[in-house]
């Protein structure tokens, strides 16, 4: 015997996406993909793919191999889940890619630190230009390397020739 259920009117309310709680509509990932993501997420700072597959091997006790871990990577980036940045060869995880897919990745070439900002105002010059020619746009990422404002007083130390503070020997 079936059990009949009535549908609650109450559920049935339109839907919007800004009824929805950001994350909710996530892609269903692997656990390899779930733990390389969150790998990327705690990461202090972009890192390549070698020091990726060592922590998700200490975080799955597995001994993955370098192309398995590249397919992974692979996966996130074209899911939109992770951003390579080209210059440093590494990779961050984007905090939320549906809000703008247009990224600018500020990183520092002392200390490796990266943050990311992500603005409708880059997409939609992107997508002007664009437009112009004709370009179908894959990825809109910004790169700009220089110097971060932790390592920006190291680095005014260093070219004043005070530099014996904060450089180590060697
Ligand atoms: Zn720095």
């Amino acid at each position: 015997m079936a059990k009949r259920f009535s549908p609650s009117p109450r559920s049935e309310r339109p839907s919007g996406s800004r009824l929805r709680p950001p994350g909710s509509e996530r892609h269903k990932l692997t656990e390899l993909q779930a733990s390389t993501l969150d790998v990327l997420s705690k990461a202090e700072k972009p890192i390549g793919a070698y020091e990726i597959l060592r922590r998700v091997d200490a975080a799955l006790r597995r001994d993955l191999k370098p192309m398995t871990i590249y397919r992974v990577i692979e996966y996130l980036d074209r899911a939109g889940l992770v951003t390579r940045i080209e210059s440093l060869g590494a990779y961050v995880a984007n905090s939320d890619t549906r809000r703008s897919t247009a990224h600018i990745h500020f990183w520092c070439t002392h200390c490796r630190q990266a943050s990311t900002v992500e603005t409708a105002a880059i997409e939609k010059l992107i997508s002007k230009g664009a437009a112009a020619l004709g370009f179908k746009v894959g990825k809109m990422v910004v790169e700009c390397p220089g110097i971060c404002a932790e390592c920006l007083p190291v680095d005014r130390l260093s070219k004043t020739g005070d530099a014996a503070k904060a450089s180590r020997t060697g």
